[in-house]
């Protein structure tokens, strides 16, 4: 499984300049029906990046692959309905300031099917709040859970519409971030 990258190159102003077939067959699997080549070559990343936080992070990732021309890698899920899907996000420098982030399934485990996850579900106006990076799910009181334990506590089985997502960061993968970009979050 090892093989299974997937990726995109960014310029120094973050344009994409490639995705690679598997990235456009990925985000058409999760969600993304209409995304094409022909339609993202030449504009900027930003416009597919959804949330601030995690914008706010991917930038940090880039801005240190460019600053100490390294590579710089992060552990991440990128879960469909039916399947946990451990991965590692790379961002490496290439010449002229650009980028190329590719990333590697780690492990797969199938599960039964999440409609919370499933981008295809009608949804109510109401808001739940999933971290971009883990794919665990806010609580009230600030606890994140794994969207199984999310869909339990918040008894969203039979619910005939379900709540949208927003996209955010939790604590941890955070700090995971600030850790792999150097950066002291107690200062
Ligand atoms: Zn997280």
């Amino acid at each position: 499984m090892g093989q299974d990258l997937v990726g995109y190159r960014i310029d120094s102003e973050d344009r994409i300049l490639f995705v690679s077939h598997n990235w456009l067959k990925f985000a058409n699997r999760n969600g993304a029906p209409n995304l094409n080549g022909d339609i993202v070559i030449g504009r900027s990343l930003w416009d597919f990046v959804a949330g601030k936080e995690t914008r706010y992070l991917s930038s940090l990732l880039f801005a240190t692959a460019r600053a100490n021309q390294r590579t710089v890698s992060f552990s991440f899920r990128c879960d469909s309905p039916t399947c946990r899907r451990y991965a590692r996000l790379s961002v490496a420098p290439l010449p002229y300031n650009g980028l190329e982030v590719s990333s590697e399934t780690i492990r797969e485990d199938i599960r039964p099917y999440i409609a919370l996850l499933d981008p295809r579900v009608s949804r109510s106006g109401e808001f739940l709040t999933i971290c971009s990076w883990c794919k665990r799910i806010l609580l009230a009181g600030g606890e994140w859970a794994e969207v199984e334990v999310a869909v339990s506590r918040l008894d969203l089985f039979g619910m005939s519409l379900l709540p949208q997502l927003s996209h955010g960061v939790c604590g941890e993968c955070m700090g995971k971030i600030d850790a792999e970009c150097d950066i002291d979050s107690s200062s």
